[in-house]
């Protein structure tokens, strides 16, 4: 298979590291959206969010973590973002399941998106109802 970030897990493809772990490796995004941004991907191949396992997503997090603190000590930002897109209509374009740790600053020039959807009811009472009866099939997607 050919994918870049289970090259760079394997330090088969360079990438600047910051942190690894057996479960977890996390290196600077090439095309950085800020200064510091930096990439958290498990070590076993999933492509997204559905295909990872639970411990694996214990373990992004925990790593996700501890990476974050050390940007925030590193680079003193004024806030943070993580983010994640699972499939092409979230805007996933590395088929590598990852989160972002994107430091922010008052002022930087990250948008990200923030426009509330338009003509959505208001109801939140029937969406909670639909996502508790799913959860309690215990089927993960
Ligand atoms: P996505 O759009 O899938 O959420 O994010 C993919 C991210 O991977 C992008 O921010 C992109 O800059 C980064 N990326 C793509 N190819 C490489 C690569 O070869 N090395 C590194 N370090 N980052 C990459
Ligand atoms: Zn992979």
């Amino acid at each position: 298979m050919d994918c870049i970030f289970c090259a760079i897990a394997a330090r088969e493809a360079p990438a600047h590291v910051v942190a690894e772990d057996e479960r977890t490796i996390a290196f600077m995004d090439i095309d950085p959206l800020v200064r510091g941004h930096v990439l958290v991907v498990p070590r076993s191949h999933a492509r997204d969010l559905w295909e990872m396992a639970i411990e694996d997503g214990d373990a992004l997090m925990r790593t996700t973590r501890r990476v974050a603190g050390a940007v925030h000590r590193a680079f003193r930002p004024d806030g943070m973002n993580l983010f994640h897109a699972t499939g092409e209509a979230a805007g996933q374009t590395v088929f590598h399941v990852h989160l972002h740790v994107v430091p922010r600053w008052f002022g930087d020039a990250f948008r990200p998106p923030v426009v509330p959807e338009r003509g959505l009811d208001g109801d939140l009472a029937t969406p909670a109802a639909e996502i508790r009866a799913a959860l309690e099939t215990g089927d993960l997607a």
